[in-house]
């Protein structure tokens, strides 16, 4: 055998690592989305209410806070009628759920936090 195949031999049997090297991007871990639904049970759960089904959602995932039509104009979390949530931090989902489960029950989502599930839910474990 010539020394350059088992040079080749060589280093393919001694390679390091294991598996296959991902395709570049940034991807949402897989949990992110089994934490969202179930956060939203929870939320769910506190407030006694019903909401439509946690798959017919849009959640968007902000890498900031993203221009919107409240307060100083960027938020951490958005909810837009009938079923569009956009966040940038994680503990903002729990907030907007409110306000989507609120919209499904009463067809106001309490923009002005009135309802006192905002205190009572939003940080639930
Ligand atoms: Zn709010």
């Amino acid at each position: 055998m010539k020394p350059f195949l088992l040079l080749i031999l060589a280093l393919t049997l001694t390679a390091c690592g294991s598996g296959s090297a991902g395709e570049g991007g940034v991807l949402l871990h897989q949990q992110y989305t089994v934490q969202m639904k179930e956060d939203f049970a929870k939320v769910e759960e506190c407030t006694q209410l019903k909401g439509e089904p946690f798959e017919t959602l849009h959640i968007e995932v902000h890498p900031y806070d993203f221009k919107c039509q409240w307060g100083s104009g960027f938020c951490s979390g958005e909810f837009r009628e009938p079923n569009r949530i956009d966040i940038s931090l994680t503990m903002s989902a729990r907030h907007e759920f409110i306000h989507k489960i609120l919209f499904d029950n009463t067809g106001d989502s309490d923009p002005d936090h009135k309802s006192p599930l905002f205190k009572q839910c939003q940080f639930v474990q």
